[in-house]
C-alpha cells in the first residue's frame, strides 16, 4: 500500500438502535492498540437517531461520526421528515454519504445530490460521494460514460473540491457478494482519479474479510465503504487488520 492513510467507512445503513453502540468500545479498543493506528481513518455512518449519542460515545476516541443522507436545503423549513446537513453537523456528525445508490434508486437524480452536496460542504461536512454503474450498464459497458455523468452533475459548479472524497460502489456488488475483477478496479479507479486529481477514491460493495485480500492489493484505493460487514464488530476488525497485514 502507497497511501499516507486507508479510510474504513461503515455505513450502518437502516440498521442499529442504542445498544449497537456498545460494539464501539472494541473498535476503540482495538484501534488504540492497532500499530498502524496513525495509517487508519474509520467513521461510522450510523441512521441519524444514533448520530448524537455515537458521537458522544466517541467523544475521547479518533473514531468519527458521518450521517447517510440530508435534504438539500440547507434552511429550516416545512419538510416533515426531513433533516438537513446544518442539523447533522449540529448533531454531531463531520462526514456525511451522499449520492448512495439506495436513496438514487428512490428517485435522487443527479441535479439533486449537486443540491445535497452543495448544501453539505456550506454547512461544513465532508462529503463521501457515492457514484457507480448497474449491472445492466456494466453489460453494455458504459460504466465510465456512466461514472462521467455522475460526476459532472453530483459536482457541478462545485470549485471547491477538497472535502469531497469518492465512494466508487458498482451497484451490482452491493450486498451480492461481487466485487468487481482487480484489473477492472484498478482501472476504473485510476479513470475517476484522472478526472479528480486531488480527490480520495474508495472502494465500496460486498468488501468483507476474505475478499479484502485480494482488494488491498488494488494500489490506488485509498479506502473502504462497508455495509454489511461493518455491523459485525469481528469482521470489520478483520477487515481493518487484514489490510495492513
Ligand atoms: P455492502 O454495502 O458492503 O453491504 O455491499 C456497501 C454500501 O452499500 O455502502
Amino acid at each position: 500500500m502507497t497511501n499516507k492513510y486507508m479510510y474504513f467507512i461503515a455505513n450502518w445503513k437502516m440498521f442499529g438502535g442504542l445498544k449497537s453502540l456498545n460494539s464501539l468500545d472494541k473498535v476503540n479498543k482495538f484501534l488504540k492498540n492497532f500499530k498502524k493506528k496513525n495509517s487508519v481513518k474509520i467513521i461510522y455512518c450510523p441512521p441519524s437517531t444514533l448520530i448524537y449519542p455515537m458521537k458522544e460515545r466517541l467523544k475521547k476516541t479518533k473514531i468519527k461520526v458521518g450521517a447517510q443522507n440530508c435534504h438539500e436545503n440547507i434552511n429550516y423549513g416545512a419538510f416533515t421528515g426531513s433533516i438537513n446537513s446544518r442539523m447533522l453537523k449540529d448533531a454531531g456528525a463531520n462526514y456525511i454519504l451522499i449520492g448512495h445508490s439506495e436513496n438514487r434508486e428512490y428517485g435522487e437524480t443527479d441535479s439533486l445530490i449537486n443540491l445535497k452536496i452543495k448544501s453539505a460542504l456550506k454547512s461544513g461536512l465532508k462529503v463521501i460521494f457515492c457514484i457507480g454503474e448497474s449491472l445492466q450498464e456494466k453489460r453494455k459497458k458504459v460504466t465510465k460514460k456512466i461514472l462521467n455523468k455522475q460526476i459532472k452533475f453530483g459536482l457541478d459548479k462545485i470549485k471547491d473540491k477538497k472535502n469531497v472524497i469518492i465512494a466508487y460502489e458498482p451497484i451490482w456488488s452491493i450486498g451480492t457478494g461481487l466485487i468487481p475483477k482487480s484489473k477492472e478496479l484498478f482501472k476504473t479507479i485510476d479513470f475517476i482519479k484522472k478526472k479528480l486529481k486531488k480527490n480520495r477514491v474508495l472502494y465500496g460493495g460486498s468488501v468483507n474479510p476474505k475478499n479484502i485480500s485480494q482488494l488491498k492489493t488494488i494500489k490506488n484505493i485509498d479506502g473502504f465503504l462497508i455495509g454489511g460487514a461493518s455491523q459485525n464488530t469481528k469482521k470489520f476488525i478483520d477487515i481493518i487488520q487484514k489490510t495492513y497485514n
